[in-house]
């Protein structure tokens, strides 16, 4: 294959390459593949690595002596929250351990905005006109899908490489006291994998916005899920926050979902201690207390913060080469061709490709048709509307190796393909 740009290509020249690739993709069908690259979840490999926690815990009995079958302690067992807070970097005051879902608690603390307003509110953000929220694009489909659900207006703004762009950000907190959040996955992005740099991160939490009781949701999801030697270090956003005179605005939250069991792991929140409060007094109507067996197991398994650094590292060993394989599948037959660039992110579980303009959606569905499921296109972006249509999200986590090789070579001839087709009409 040439590795001259297709759009340089003469007519004659691209004619004669789409029918090499049509060919191609025709085998491609003929194998009859059932490959998946859609969710990010973990490989079963990976969720035998935390088998452990079925015959945990040892005892029923916290470190304290609490009686963790019983009721009670809606903020979570202190030990579990000391490990969430070394790994956050945050203090351990400021830690609530929920239940099994982050994206639970993000959801609570959106309708608890809502419904009752937070500590700094004029008044409930459901009696305003309009609730607009800041869209860091591409990003998690499910951010987008909640706000959707809740009825929030959703604004884009860029991922740069370093997190979302925060000249748009500050042009759209400045004046419009509608604009009420934002979302950020900090460290390794869902989907670009892009980590928000201390600098970006001061400026978010410092920026002025005409909202009294703008949140940032600062969903921390990959913060320990380094797919190389350099484990980043999240920046410090309760800390920059308190600093800039803004102790309210983040409400961070993590899980174990992608550490230990996707289903049954457990989530955490962290914030201030005005919004800590507020949190539990609203979960206060919701329970009694969570499911502590489950934390006090993780607490067992892990021992500390160590211990999950050393599994994020076992991980690290099962899906680095997974990752890899996408990046040689994506080099190999794409490279020069100019019609798609894709990220090689340093963790987190995604790869984000960007083929040619207006192709995305032909690639998904040529994928489809050769039995490779792709995450939809677009879904990346609010309404799942992605205006240039070029956006995939690559989920590599959960086939086995080698059908990750399968499928991404697939995928890389349905982006040539789309492309070609593209051109050549
Ligand atoms: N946040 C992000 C950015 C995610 O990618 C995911 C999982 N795909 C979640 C939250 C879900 O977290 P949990 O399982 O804790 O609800």
């Amino acid at each position: 294959t040439s590795a001259a740009p297709l759009s340089a290509l003469s007519a004659d020249d691209l004619a004669a390459r789409l029918t090499t690739v049509r060919a191609a993709y025709d085998e491609l069908k003929a194998q009859g593949l059932k490959l998946d690259l859609t969710r990010g979840k973990p490989g079963a490999d990976q969720l035998d690595l935390s088998n452990g926690l079925l015959t945990l815990p040892t005892t029923y009995l916290d470190r304290s002596g609490t009686d963790t079958r019983n009721y009670g302690g809606l903020e979570g067992l202190a030990e579990i929250r000391e490990i969430f807070a070394d790994l956050l970097g945050v203090d351990v005051a400021s830690v609530v351990a929920g239940g099994n879902s982050s994206l639970t608690m993000m959801h609570q603390v959106l309708t608890a905005l809502l419904l009752k307003g937070g500590p700094d509110s004029p008044r409930p953000w459901g009696q305003e006109p309009v609730v607009k929220f800041i869209c860091p694009v591409p990003g998690y489909d499910r951010h987008f899908t909640m706000l959707a659900e809740l009825g929030i207006e959703m604004l884009s703004v860029p991922m740069t490489p370093d997190g979302p762009d925060p000249v748009a950000v500050r042009a759209l907190v400045a004046n419009d006291p509608s604009v009420k959040g934002m979302w950020i996955v900090p460290t390794y992005a869902n989907p670009t994998g892009a980590v928000c740099s201390a600098e970006v991160a001061a400026e978010l939490m410092a920026m002025p916005t005409a909202a009294p009781d703008f949140r940032i949701l600062w969903d921390n999801a990959y913060a320990v899920h380094h797919l190389t030697d350099v484990e980043t270090k999240s920046a410090d956003a309760l800390g920059l926050a308190a600093a800039s005179g803004h102790p309210n605005r983040p409400i961070m939250f993590a899980s174990t979902s992608k550490i230990t069991f996707a289903g049954a792991g457990v989530a955490a929140l962290a914030a201030s201690p005005e919004n800590k409060a507020w949190y539990l007094q609203r979960l206060n109507f919701a329970a009694i207390g969570p499911d502590k067996i489950n934390q006090l197991r993780h607490v067992e398994f892990f021992g500390d913060a160590d211990g999950v650094r050393a599994h994020m590292r076992k991980h690290r060993a099962l899906i680095a080469p997974k990752f890899a394989a996408v990046e040689d599948a994506l080099s190999s037959r794409l490279t020069g061709l100019g019609i798609a660039t894709w990220t090689v992110p340093t963790g987190g579980y995604f790869v984000n490709l960007d083929v040619l303009d207006g192709t995305a959606s032909r690639v998904v569905a040529l994928a489809k048709e050769a039995g490779i499921a792709l995450t939809p296109a677009g879904s990346a972006y609010p309404h799942g509307n992605d205006p240039d249509d070029r956006n995939i999200r690559l989920a590599p986590t959960y086939p086995v190796l080698d059908e990750v090789v399968l499928a991404m070579a697939g995928v890389a001839v349905c982006v040539e393909l789309a492309a070609l087709e593209k051109l050549s009409a």
